[in-house]
């Protein structure tokens, strides 16, 4: 596990996503995110994420084959500094796995009083989809 010595207990805005039991984030601090008017995340679009994890993937299991970002359960996190809330949009699969959200929670520093969590279909992978 990577220590963020120099951003301890900053929180992380950007996205992850679950793939069996591993989630795979792509984040920065807060002070370091793409700020659009009163949101802040990372300024990389959901395909250029994916394309990147993907690689990773791809180089760790040659036969890795999900091509398409959205089959998978993902999740995002956006800083909103005017209601100074992080707002959690997660998908379903995730949000009902107690241990991967809390290792979410952990991960990406996101203080309790000011996290928000979201559901909606945006974040809805293949599985949740035909529900
Ligand atoms: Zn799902």
């Amino acid at each position: 596990m990577a220590k963020f010595s120099k951003h301890e207990g900053t929180p992380f805005v950007g996205m992850f996503y679950a793939i069996g039991s591993i989630i795979y984030y792509v984040m920065v601090p807060v002070d370091q995110g793409d700020r659009q008017e009163d949101d802040v995340s990372t300024n990389t679009t959901h395909y250029e994420w994916w394309r990147y994890i993907y690689r990773i993937l791809k180089r760790q299991n040659p036969h890795f084959d999900i091509e398409d970002h959205e089959y998978v359960p993902r999740g995002r996190v956006i800083y909103n500094t005017g209601e100074d809330i992080y707002y959690l949009y997660v998908d379903r699969c995730i949000r009902k796995n107690k241990r991967q959200m809390q290792e979410i929670l952990n991960t990406m520093h996101l203080p309790k009083g000011k996290t928000k969590m979201v559901t909606n279909f945006h974040y809805q992978c293949e599985k949740c989809r035909k529900d």
